[in-house]
């Protein structure tokens, strides 16, 4: 539920309630907006209609939030989340291309991959170092090299480190080295890792797993919010559907959905959206058409030569076309993109 404070509310009064509501064991998140707090309660039903919350002073009313999703909803916080990586902004009107190859391959494929980001406008990269592929014969990354290797590529361009993380047990390492944790679509609903992510302090980006309704990659994203890390970026890359002619179908309707059932920002990731190199800049733009507050895209030296995902991944070469033309929409519809 949501308790509304009265706009002459004190802070001790907020901090009263906040000590009622946790002394029947439920957790009280407060948001603090411009004109009034809002202290969102989350505990056993029973325990918390015994409180006599409406009494206590500086409370203006209660409400109940209906959706199964709490901590992400708009309702419990109407204010977007901005996310925050090493000074880089995503959400709440901020705009940010994060790009790279599939996977690391070599030290200079990484590094001629985020030097084209970088010079065509990205704020972060992205590689993966631990691949979730679906044979188990093909590359299954470089695991801790690839992430040296990034970090080699942030040391020169500056960039921040978007890396997949797939096994909790590799949680220690993958830290050291990332700036976003990526929960990938396979492991959208592995619930034991989504709570490790939930107790780290650097941000998750969280995709859409292939089968999930909205309702449950929200309900995911709750997972790590409800271990205290607000820091989460959903992402959509296409779901499955009858359609073969892309990879996935891109749920551009999931991303004006969720910017408004939730405060978290989302970005859309048109390259396993659409498995098509030729199919990602009209899906980059649709996106941001539809209010996503970034893009994920992935971009190779070299596609033909790529160990994975080569056929869907845009030349660097043309990587600064690219952008430039997905920057000046996002500009266009009132988006900080520096
Ligand atoms: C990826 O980002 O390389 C990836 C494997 O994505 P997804 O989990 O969306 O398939
Ligand atoms: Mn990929």
């Amino acid at each position: 539920m949501m308790v509304i404070m009265h706009e002459s509310a004190t802070a001790e009064q907020v901090a009263h309630v906040v000590a009622r509501v946790e002394e029947v064991g439920a957790s009280a998140h407060v948001s603090t907006g411009e004109r009034v707090t809002v202290i969102g309660v989350i505990g056993d039903r029973e325990e918390l209609t015994a409180l006599p919350l409406e009494a206590m002073p500086g409370v203006e009313r209660v409400v109940a939030i209906l959706k199964p999703y709490k901590l992400v909803s708009r309702e419990f916080q109407p204010a977007d989340t901005v996310v925050d990586v090493r000074g880089v902004k995503i959400g709440g009107g901020h705009f940010a291309i994060i790009a790279g190859p599939c996977s690391v391959e070599t030290p200079a494929q990484v590094l001629e991959a985020a030097r084209a980001v970088r010079a065509a406008g990205g704020l972060m990269m992205r590689g993966g170092a631990f691949k979730p592929r679906t044979s188990p014969y093909a590359f299954q990354g470089l695991g801790e090299d690839g992430l040296k290797m990034m970090a080699a590529a942030r040391d020169e361009t500056g960039l921040p480190i978007v890396t997949e993380i797939m096994d909790p047990r590799d949680l220690d390492v993958v830290y050291r080295y990332a700036d976003v944790v990526q929960i990938g679509a396979r492991n959208m609903q592995n619930f034991l890792l989504l709570a490790e992510v939930g107790r780290l302090d650097k941000p998750v980006l969280l995709k859409r797993g292939l089968s999930a309704t909205i309702e449950e990659w929200l309900m995911a994203a709750e997972y790590v919010v409800k271990e205290g890390n607000r820091q989460v970026i959903l992402c959509e890359r296409g779901i499955r559907t009858f359609e073969t002619a892309t990879r996935n179908t891109l749920d551009l309707g999931a991303v004006a959905v969720v910017k408004l059932a939730s405060h978290l920002p989302v970005i859309v990731d048109p390259s396993h959206a659409t498995g098509r190199p030729d199919l990602v800049l009209p899906l980059s733009l649709a996106g941001v058409a539809a209010g996503a507050d970034g893009v994920i895209v992935e971009t190779h030296p070299n596609p033909e030569h790529a160990l994975c995902d080569g056929p869907q991944s845009l030349p660097t070469a043309a990587f600064g076309e690219y952008a430039g033309r997905v920057l000046d929409l996002a500009r266009w519809v009132g988006k900080s993109v520096a």
